[in-house]
């Protein structure tokens, strides 16, 4: 008898399933992971990624690597996923995370292929992970403070701890060479935050040209030089605790033809009409500088009219303020922004110690430093070429980020590849202990962590084998932190060579790994329906039998 055929899906559905889906999807996020791989270490190199409108982005971030590429496969999505919640969680290990959970789904296709059944996989995946995140938590080493009564000695040996930590993030990054200068300053700039650790309060501003050592880092808010009018010259350039008046107000005379239309009969009425216009303004300026301001920021245009009005009377003047440096002038200076100038109270002006004008590299910096209301810093960016920099700054961020975190939390164990081998034996000892299959698939989760020793000698161009083996032998002896030497082709006790990094940072890229690992090795199935979703739906979809209301 025949079969009469089931329509489930609409005709052009594509669809896949099974074993060979699974695969499939594992070998999409193999090749994701192939196009990081090389940027992982002190060794790594860089990429140079071109957008459609001939952009050129050079970097060694998995994440910004992974954003920009624009990916479209479903089940790959899902690693450049977990690169951007480690960006966003840790903000560094975005790299080290894809490659993991590359490393796990490869480990586990075998198994897959042999149709071990995906959700056996999936729970001793689950279980190794946990163990781990349990061996990284009790491996941890809490930096103690030398003398908990000395408050000197504490911020000493947090600072060394977070100096060490910075250098180890940035140490694979373009600025390697001059981490020692960048985690100073980084360091320095995350302790002058205020508790909470406001990531915002940290402005970074770019400045073309002149060496990366002559960036600097200021304690206060800098903006660039805005436009301005003749006049501005005879300014002061400098005071000593100005009161600021934070402004969103235009000090512009309009040019008459931009008004609204009036129709005037003669020369008087005209007259009369920017008469009333300049008093407006002069009206306004008398409020300003009634209000005992010294400095005038105005996020709208400040005209040369305006100007003159305030170099006259020893005032400083800014317009055409960017939003954002003006929030932050806010929030470091007090005060708040005025949509009018008719209540200048000295509660809405903010204030500082110091006002300044000074000159980095070719451009004008307006600096206010010493600010009474929030703890923040502004670091002066300088270097080569444009991408050269912004390359620096994703750097620093995630220095940055790291350092922020270790603050937090300040435990720190041994990178270079030295706690992923302490884990990956871990693993074998737990594995032996366990019987069935789940034995197998800890053993292959505790394969998948040599990756990361791995990837950093290869990128290095060492013999990974070799390394791998003396690594293998010395955490065999009880050498836990034994991780790969970057720079003598061998192996070294990597918490004493200060190769640290915060444990987060690891806890957070396993779990994440694994959660991505068993997500893909759950998904059996892509139903791909070209014409469900999308923007608009097919052409003549709409309508099909709906009135339309006349
Ligand atoms: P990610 O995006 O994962 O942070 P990176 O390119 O920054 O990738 O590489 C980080 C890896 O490099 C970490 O495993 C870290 O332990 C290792 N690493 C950093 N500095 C050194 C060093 N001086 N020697 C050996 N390994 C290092
Ligand atoms: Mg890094």
């Amino acid at each position: 008898m025949m079969q009469p055929q089931i329509i489930l899906l609409k005709e052009g559905t594509d669809s896949s399933q099974g074993v060979p889906q699974i695969v499939s999807n594992i070998n999409a996020c193999g090749a994701i992971a192939d196009a990081v791989r090389t940027t992982l270490g002190p060794r790594g190199m860089d990429k140079l990624m071109v957008d459609d409108k001939g952009k050129a982005t050079i970097s060694n971030d998995g994440a910004t690597i992974l954003k920009t590429l624009d990916i479209v496969h479903p089940a790959a999505k899902t690693l450049v996923d977990i690169a951007k919640s480690q960006d966003a969680e840790v903000g560094d290990g975005t790299t080290s995370v894809v490659l993991l959970a590359g490393e796990f789904l490869k480990q586990s296709k075998p198994y897959i292929e042999e149709a071990v059944h995906p959700q056996v996989v999936i729970k001793a995946f689950r279980r190794a992970a946990a163990l781990a995140v349990e061996k990284v938590k009790e491996l941890a080493v809490q930096i103690k403070r030398s003398n908990p009564e000395n408050k000197l000695d504490i911020y000493r040996d947090q600072r060394q701890m977070l100096l060490k930590c910075a250098a180890t993030s940035l140490s694979s990054k373009l600025v390697s060479h001059q981490k020692e200068f960048f985690s100073k300053m980084v360091v320095d700039a995350v302790l002058m935050l205020d508790e909470l650790l406001p990531l915002n309060m940290i402005g970074v501003k770019k400045i073309t040209g002149g060496a990366l050592e002559d960036s600097r880092l200021v304690d206060g808010v800098a903006f660039k030089k805005t436009f301005s009018y003749a006049g501005f010259e005879m300014q002061p350039k400098k005071y000593e605790n100005p009161k600021i008046a934070l402004l969103n107000v235009e000090l512009e005379l309009k040019a008459e033809k931009e008004n609204a239309e009036i129709r005037v009969d003669n020369v008087q009425e005209y007259q009369a009409i920017v008469d009333a216009e300049w008093k407006i303004l002069y009206d306004k300026l008398d409020k300003i500088h009634k209000s005992g301001a010294k400095v005038v920021l105005s996020k709208l245009p400040i005209g040369d009219v305006a100007t003159q009005y305030f170099a006259d009377r020893d005032m400083f003047c800014a317009g055409r303020v960017v939003d954002e440096d003006l929030k932050r002038t806010m929030k470091a200076c007090g005060g708040s922004i005025q949509t009018s100038v008719g209540n200048l109270v000295d509660s809405v002006l903010g204030s500082c110690e110091k006002f300044e004008e000074i000159q980095v590299g070719g451009e004008r910096y307006n600096l206010f430093t010493g600010c009474v209301r929030a703890k923040t810093c502004t670091l002066l960016l300088r270097g080569g070429a444009e991408q050269f920099i912004e390359e620096t700054e994703r750097s620093l961020h995630d220095a940055i980020m790291i350092v922020r975190r270790a603050m937090k939390n300040d435990s720190v164990v041994a990178g270079g590849g030295a706690i992923e081998m302490e884990l990956s034996k871990h693993l074998r000892d737990c594995s032996r202990t366990i019987a069935g299959k789940e034995q197998l698939l800890i053993g292959a989760m505790a394969k998948a962590f040599e990756i990361i020793p791995r990837q950093l000698c290869e990128n290095a161009g060492f013999d990974a084998t070799n390394i791998l083996n003396k690594l293998r032998q010395s955490h065999a002896q009880g050498g836990k932190w034994y991780g790969v030497d970057v720079l003598n082709e061998d192996i070294a006790d990597n918490f004493e060579a200060f190769v640290w990094e915060p444990s987060v940072v690891k806890i957070n890229a396993i779990t994440a790994a694994a959660e991505a690992t068993c997500l893909i090795l759950s998904v059996d199935e892509t139903i791909k329906n070209p014409q469900a979703g999308g923007e608009g739906g097919p052409p003549g979809g709409m309508g099909r039998g709906r009135g339309r209301p006349m």
